[in-house]
């Protein structure tokens, strides 16, 4: 046990040492062994799929706010990037914003900028404000590729460091299911557990900026977090006990809240 350990860090560090990339905002260096390219178009075809395998929403109010307000959050980030000389980070994006039937309480963004909330959530979220929490929140994982940082851990731990494409082909089903929990839509915890409280807290920094720059107070943040920590109950994938406490988060929130002011455009 202990030497697949060593040999998993082993084949990590060999790995990153020549395939990294940096997360914006934070500055962040990441694993990276999956080109942006392939990535997406494995997670079109997944968000296909789901989307024909779930309904929308039939209430045109919250889908018209969900719509409205994740467009506001993608322009803001595309000028962030736009400034930063950043701009080629989202090539391919194919951006989309969808409001889905499900009593979850739960959102998520797969790679090239696929954003679904379950109407179970919106409850929760109340109003625009807290609805642009969760959307930063989401885009913040898209745009800090954590899907494809999971995704290339899960490669090299249970397929040995296998590229994408060998991988669909020779355990098509294996891969699948290693995409679908990399991208925040399957519900079971494996082997990337050490890192979501990463990914978590950096969704989190990031998103409370993008959401101030599209004009949303960031102290509502945390007030949304604090009606989330009220609902307590079955937890779903996004925000599972082993994912910051919503103590922690909240106080997290709170130091990170000035630096995100400095973003706010009222
Ligand atoms: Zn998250």
């Amino acid at each position: 046990m202990k030497r697949k350990l060593l040999l998993i860090t082993f084949l990590v560090a060999a790995i990153f040492s020549n395939s990294c990339s940096t997360v914006p905002v934070t500055g962040r260096k990441q694993l990276s062994i999956i080109p942006a390219s392939q990535l997406m178009s494995l997670s079109f075809q997944e968000y296909d799929q789901f989307m024909k395998e779930n309904k929308l929403s039939k209430d045109a109010k919250q889908t018209a706010m969900i719509k409205n307000v994740g467009a506001k959050i993608q322009k803001s980030v595309e000028q962030y990037l736009a400034q930063k000389n950043l701009s080629d980070h989202l090539n391919g994006y194919s951006w989309e914003f969808n409001l889905v039937e499900s009593d979850q309480v739960n959102a998520w963004c797969m790679p090239g900028g696929k954003v679904v909330f379950y109407t179970g959530i919106v409850p929760i979220c109340k109003d625009e404000a807290g609805i642009a929490t969760v959307m930063g929140h989401e885009i913040a994982h898209a745009i800090a590729e954590h899907g494809g940082e999971r995704m290339s851990q899960g490669l090299i731990v249970q397929l040995g460091g296998m590229g994408l494409q060998a991988a669909l082909e020779s355990e098509p089903a294996l891969t699948q299911q290693l995409a679908m929990t990399a991208f925040g839509i399957g519900s079971q915890v494996g082997v990337m557990l050490p890192f979501s409280r990463l990914h978590e807290s950096e969704a989190d920094h990031m998103g409370l900026i993008f959401m101030a720059m599209a004009g949303y107070n960031p102290n509502e943040a945390v007030e949304f977090w604090k009606r989330m920590a009220a609902q307590g109950g079955g937890a779903p994938p996004e925000f599972l006990s082993t994912h910051p406490s919503n103590e922690t988060r909240i106080n997290d929130l709170k130091k990170l809240v000035p630096e995100a002011m400095q973003y706010y455009k009222k």
